[in-house]
């Protein structure tokens, strides 16, 4: 089994705003793109064009429907709140069906079981920024790594009979022959939305530290004790269209709560 760093002071990672992410995978292509080379790549596709196609994506995009709810309060007969029409906004008013988007890659987690499970030492985290790579030439395929990942981060490329996973572009990022602009993940620098963020979670004085404090980012399920490092950013709510301008003007007031949509997201990720 395989140790761990230090906890680093470092800890670089990505933060991802659900409110704008509008599904169109730019993030996905252009990370399979970009990976296809280099450190981590091939990334393989099996059967592109037949009617089974698969392969080796670090980043995947999940989109979902959320029913339209009157309130926050349970739905008769359901004695689960949290499995009801709980809206992801967290906002008591009533909130419109929506449409939301999760794109789901490694989190880089800080006591990751994927590294700590690894008989090789081929899956590591680095202490000097926080990164969790898969040291190819190590790894003997047993995939252990992917049963202890609870977020469904690892790949496992039959192909090549190896584990790969989402390095944050770790060849990108601290490449002096690129533009310093460019020198952030291929994911980062893609979105249109510009709904994905790069940088270090671990200095609260970083703009990515200050962006989730301000919008109450939250990481999924912390209560399993792996610390993830990336964090979401909730979607805030909606207006349903049929209030007044002073509801209107009140509903946009609430800010999304950030529990709720954690728990929201926890199940998604549980499925
Ligand atoms: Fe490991 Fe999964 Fe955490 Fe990534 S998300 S560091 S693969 S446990
Ligand atoms: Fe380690 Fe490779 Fe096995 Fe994963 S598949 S646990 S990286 S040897
Ligand atoms: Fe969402 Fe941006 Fe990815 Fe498009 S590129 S799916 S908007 S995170």
């Amino acid at each position: 089994m395989t140790g761990l760093p230090p906890a680093s002071k470092v800890k670089l990672g990505l933060v991802i705003d659900l409110d704008t992410c509008v599904g169109c995978h730019a993030c996905a292509t252009s990370c399979k793109e970009w990976n296809a080379g280099g450190i981590a790549g091939p990334l393989t596709d099996e059967n592109p064009y037949g009617k089974d196609p698969h392969g080796v994506w670090f980043n995947r995009v999940h989109s979902y429907e959320v029913a339209e709810t009157a309130s926050r309060e349970p739905v008769a007969g359901n004695a689960d709140p949290d499995a009801c029409r709980l809206p992801a906004t967290g906002s008591p008013l009533p909130q419109p069906a929506m449409t939301l988007h999760f794109p789901r890659s490694c989190l880089h987690c800080e006591t990751p079981a994927c590294v700590t499970v690894c008989p090789t030492g081929a899956s590591y985290k680095r202490a000097e920024d926080g990164i969790v790579l898969v040291d190819e030439d190590k790894c003997i395929g047993c995939q252990l790594c992917s049963w202890a990942c609870p977020y469904g981060a690892r790949e496992y490329s039959p192909v090549e009979g190896v584990m790969k996973k989402c390095t944050l572009c770790v060849d990108r990022i601290y490449n002096e022959n690129l533009d310093e602009s460019e020198r952030q993940p291929a994911c980062v620098q893609a979105c249109p939305t510009k709904a994905r963020h790069f940088g270090d979670l671990g200095d609260p004085e970083s703009k990515v530290s200050k962006l989730v404090a301000e919008r109450g980012g939250v990481s999924l399920m912390p209560e399993l004790g792996y610390a993830p490092v990336n964090r979401y950013l909730p979607p805030r709510p909606r207006r349903t269209g049929d209030v007044g301008v002073e509801t209107d003007r009140e509903e946009v007031s609430v800010m999304a709560d950030g529990n709720t949509m954690s728990r929201w997201i926890d199940r998604l990720v549980r499925r």
